[in-house]
This record gives structure tokens, C-alpha cells and sequence, in this order.
């Protein structure tokens, strides 16, 4: 403040300074209070959007907090990356770029697909995890056929070829096209596929089977098949999801005709064992006769069970020469009957 200037003229000075202070204060506050409302709009906006993604999260869900498209099937959610599924899959592309597709309010691309919930989920995990140490890739590790019929549904409808070609590799694992693959396998399909061989799976791979084009897995889905019971056969076996996985009706034809012929033929294989019974195999084990009893007047006789699982089972009591007796009959039969089953069941 210059020297010259008079106290009247100085105290007027600094009024006109403390009003323009008092002024900036208000605009400052004013603003601060602007500022503080816009965020707190801001935030409401977002908690907001982040439960409208949520209506689509379930628990157990595959969902990544930085994933940039939520995928829903029957309902459920599944927030992944579309860079992910782009990187594998044309099929997504296309989906992505051109299905009618919503945005949820947060800006996350919601794609509404047809595939079961479960399906997909399985889909998912082996997506995002493919290298060899995948669960799924890992060929001692049991896979339920659950995940390997959802790998090669969606495998093949998103055009994932890894994932399609390693759920039929394991699936042709369990499914051996001659007697000679029959043996050599037989005793390790249920590392490949969790409890197999077992008929009601055997539904599930009959048709997918007939919807893959993958006929030579056919001929031994339809031995185990016809192993079921009639109702079964008839009626299919009921999905995790409650729904029915059932045989076609001519796939139920051919399953009843091939289980009446294998079942005479079985009869005959029973009549064979019969007349070599200890008197006419030179046996004198007392031990023998009533072991051959049981295996010719058992539940075999009329069963379309050919290829009884495990011989070991069957050889319990006999002795030496009849154990023989007895696997050479049954191993003639079986070698026989394998490769007509595609005729048995007119599969071709
Ligand atoms: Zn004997």
C-alpha cells in the first residue's frame, strides 16, 4: 500500500479486499458443495448399475469384477472377457458384434445364449484353462460324462476345436472298435470316464454320437445300452437339471432287437459251457460242480451279456483245467460277437 495513501483511503482499501476474500469463499463453497453432489450422484449411479449386472450373478457363477461381457443361460450369468472368447471362437464374434444384445446399465455387453446352465459353466472353466494341466486334459484324471458331453456340445457349437477334439478323444478311449481293443482296455475306461462302462451314460453317448457323427463310438454304446432295463431303455435317464436324456424311437428299436438277439446268443454260449461241465472236461475237483452250476443256471442265461466286465469275477472257485475250459468258451463267443454288434444293432 503506497505510503502516500491516507488512513480513510487505506481502510476503504481494505474493505473492498475482505469483501472480495468473503466472495471467493462463497463461490468456493458453493462449488465444494456442486462437487460433493456430483459424486454422490455419481455414486449412487454406479451402485445402481452394479446391481443391475448382479441381477444375472448366481452363486458359484464364473464372474470376473473386470470381465467385459456377461454371457446368461437359463438366467445365470457368467462374466468373462470378450477378448477371451474372441481369441477362441469366431462364433462368439459373430455373437458379440451382431446378436440382439443389451447393454446392462454399467456398460457391460449382456449376450443372452440358448446353451444349458451347466453346460456352459463346464465350457467356461476349461476355456479359461487350457494348457495341459487342465483337469480336463490330464489322461489319468476321470471325467464325468457330464463335462464331456457339455465340451463336445459347445465345442462344437462355438467352434472350439481343442476342446471338441479332446472330449471325443475321450470318449473314443472308452469305446473299443475291435475284441483285441476291447481287452486292452477294458479295466482302464473308467480312468478316462468317471464309473464307465455303464449303460444309462451309455444314452447320453448314443446320441451324441448320432448328433456328432461320430458312428464308430455306436457299436459298443448300444452292447452297454441294451444291458439296461426295459423301462430304462424306454424312457431314457433323467439329466442333472431334471430333464430326460432319451434314445430316439428307432435307436429304442434297434437297442430291444439287438438285446433279443444277443440274449439267444448268449442262451447258446451257456448251452456250450454246460456240456463241457466237469464230467466232460475230466475234472474231478468236487469244488467244480457246483461252481459250474452257478454259471450256467445264473442270471446269465437269459442276459444279452456277452462281455461280462471282468473274467476274474466269473473264475472264483474253479480249478486250473476248468478255469481254462471256461475262458477259452467264453473268449471264442466273445470274439465272435464283437464285431457283429454294428449288424446286431443295424448300425450300418
Ligand atoms: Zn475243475
Amino acid at each position: 500500500m503506497p505510503q502516500s495513501m491516507t488512513n480513510k483511503e487505506r481502510a476503504a482499501q481494505l474493505r473492498v479486499l475482505i469483501g472480495d476474500i468473503k466472495q471467493n469463499q462463497q463461490d468456493f463453497n458453493a462449488a465444494t458443495r456442486s462437487f460433493g453432489a456430483g459424486i454422490h450422484d455419481l455414486l449412487c449411479t454406479l451402485e445402481a448399475q452394479a446391481s443391475a449386472d448382479d441381477q444375472y450373478r448366481r452363486p458359484n457363477s464364473i464372474w470376473y469384477n473386470d470381465g467385459s461381457v456377461i454371457l446368461v443361460a437359463q438366467g445365470t450369468g457368467f462374466k468373462v472377457h470378450q477378448s477371451v472368447l474372441s481369441q477362441h471362437s469366431t462364433v462368439f464374434l459373430d455373437l458379440i458384434e451382431t446378436a440382439s444384445l443389451r447393454w446392462s446399465s454399467l456398460g457391460t455387453l449382456v449376450v443372452m445364449v440358448s446353451d444349458y446352465v451347466d453346460d456352459l459353466s463346464i465350457f467356461l472353466k476349461v476355456l479359461y484353462n487350457p494348457g495341459n494341466d487342465s483337469y480336463f486334459k490330464m489322461p489319468n484324471t476321470p471325467a464325468p460324462i457330464e463335462w464331456v458331453s457339455a465340451l463336445i456340445k459347445l465345442g462344437k457349437k462355438y467352434q472350439v476345436k481343442f476342446i471338441f477334439d479332446e472330449a471325443v478323444s475321450r470318449l473314443k478311449s472308452v469305446h473299443p472298435r475291435t475284441y483285441a481293443e476291447y481287452k486292452l482296455m477294458r479295466g482302464a475306461m473308467s480312468n478316462h470316464i468317471s464309473d464307465y462302462p455303464n449303460g444309462e451314460m451309455a444314452i447320453t453317448i448314443i446320441n451324441l454320437a448320432r448328433a456328432h457323427n461320430l458312428p464308430n463310438l455306436l457299436p459298443f454304446a448300444f452292447y452297454l445300452c441294451c444291458q439296461l432295463p426295459l423301462e430304462t431303455i424306454m424312457h431314457g435317464v433323467k439329466r442333472n437339471d431334471g430333464t430326460a436324456e432319451k434314445l430316439s424311437s428307432d435307436d429304442i428299436m434297434r437297442c430291444l432287437k439287438g438285446r433279443e438277439q444277443l440274449t439267444l446268443m448268449n442262451a447258446s454260449l451257456v448251452q456250450t459251457l454246460r456240456s463241457y461241465m466237469p464230467s466232460m472236461n475230466k475234472c474231478n475237483a468236487h469244488k467244480c460242480d457246483s461252481r459250474w452250476v452257478s454259471v450256467v443256471c445264473g442270471d446269465s442265461p437269459l442276459s444279452p451279456k456277452l462281455m461280462g466286465y471282468n473274467f476274474r469275477d466269473w473264475e472264483i472257485g474253479f480249478c486250473k483245467r476248468c478255469k481254462k475250459a471256461y475262458r477259452r468258451i467264453v473268449e471264442d463267443a466273445r470274439e465272435k460277437t464283437f464285431p457283429m454288434f454294428s449288424d446286431i444293432f443295424e448300425l450300418n
